[in-house]
């Protein structure tokens, strides 16, 4: 049993992960400052003896003991990291060193997520963790790309200088249940948008591609990685199945019945053409792969979204 940090627990990934931990006997600090998160998604929680919610925002530093911290804090829709551009590489790389340096005062290992992003708009396909990747570094999402560079480059400087036990997770496009209905992000709009009979928004021709992985997946992958007794170097975890946005919105709307209702938008700046993850450190060092398809995640998905636009 240890004692865990989850700071963004109370978002869509961290909820998840806690839900995992305290399953397995864990003692979970959920730290966070609401930007993006919400209560819902931890509400089961808040009367659970092996639960505790702090509210803070991670700029701030906080003095807490644990065995196991996981560093998930940032928004990760471009919708709400660009909200507040400034604040958000704030969140990463002074929330990161924050959570470093308790991390180095109290011996914790500690788990960065980091993202598919920092391989910005990729000039290698599919991704190894040895690509540098392709960054704009004054774009509009840069805020997000470069904090998460940072935020690794600071893990790997505590721990060649301080010794502090790292694990980098490069986690690459996620979907389920608990996305806010608001995230802004594809899998959510979609669904949301085709419940309410709505048009859906596709930016450019669609034709762009990710690579979706379901959640409850990725909190596998990123639990093996911190449960791995040496490994400090960034593993990908994600689900390397290809698609285009404009095939993502078929899936949606087979699994709906629905026809589609397509409207056009401007593909944002920078927009990555291509993603998918090359899994195979992933495979070698925790034996992981993912499980679940698109389709059944979909599903699983939908269902979410359909029980909570009734209640809204
Ligand atoms: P989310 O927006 O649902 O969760 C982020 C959580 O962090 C929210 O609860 C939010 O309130 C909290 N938060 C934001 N800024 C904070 C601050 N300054 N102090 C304290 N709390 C703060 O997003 P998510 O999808 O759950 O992502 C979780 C983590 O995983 C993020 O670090 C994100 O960058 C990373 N990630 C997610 C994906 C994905 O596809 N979901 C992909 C790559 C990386
Ligand atoms: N996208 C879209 N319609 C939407 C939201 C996103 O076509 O309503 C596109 C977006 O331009 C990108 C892809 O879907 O090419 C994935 O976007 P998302 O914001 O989910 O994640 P990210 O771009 O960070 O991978």
């Amino acid at each position: 049993m240890h004692r865990v940090v989850v700071t963004g627990g109370s978002g869509f990934l961290g909820s998840h992960l806690i839900d995992r931990l305290i399953e397995q006997g864990h003692e979970v600090i959920c730290l966070d400052n609401f930007f993006t998160g919400s209560k819902d998604n931890i509400r089961h929680l808040l009367d659970n003896d092996h639960f505790e919610l702090i509210r803070h925002d991670v700029i701030e530093p906080i003095l807490l003991e644990g065995d196991w911290i996981f560093n998930l804090a940032c928004p990760a829709s471009p919708l709400h990291y660009q909200y507040n551009a400034v604040k958000t590489i704030k969140t990463s790389v002074i929330g990161t060193i924050n959570m470093l340096g308790l991390a180095k005062r109290v011996h914790a290992r500690i788990l960065q997520a980091s993202t598919s992003e920092v391989y910005g708009d990729p000039l290698q396909h599919p991704q190894k963790e040895e690509y540098w990747g392709n960054v704009n570094p004054i774009g509009k999402r840069s805020c997000y790309d470069e904090g998460k560079r940072a935020a690794e480059c600071l893990m790997m400087d505590y721990h060649r200088m301080n010794n502090v036990d790292i694990r980098i997770v490069r986690i690459f496009n996620t979907f389920g249940p608990r996305m806010a209905v608001a995230d802004g992000r594809v899998v959510s709009n979609i669904i949301v948008q085709a419940l309410r009979d709505q048009p859906i928004t596709i930016y450019g021709d669609g034709s762009q591609t990710r690579s979706f992985c379901y959640v409850d997946d990725l909190i596998d992958g990123i639990l093996r990685l911190m449960e791995h007794p040496t490994e400090t170097r960034p593993v990908n975890i994600g689900n390397p199945h290809e698609f285009t946005i404009l095939e993502l919105a078929e899936a949606i709307h087979k699994i709906l019945g629905k026809k589609m209702n397509i409207e056009y938008h401007d593909l944002p700046s920078d927009d990555p053409i291509r993603r998918q993850p090359d899994i195979s450190r992933a495979k070698e060092v925790l034996g992981w792969e993912p499980k679940v398809g698109l389709e059944d995640g979909l599903k699983a998905t939908i269902d979410y979204f359909k029980r909570k636009l009734e209640i809204l």
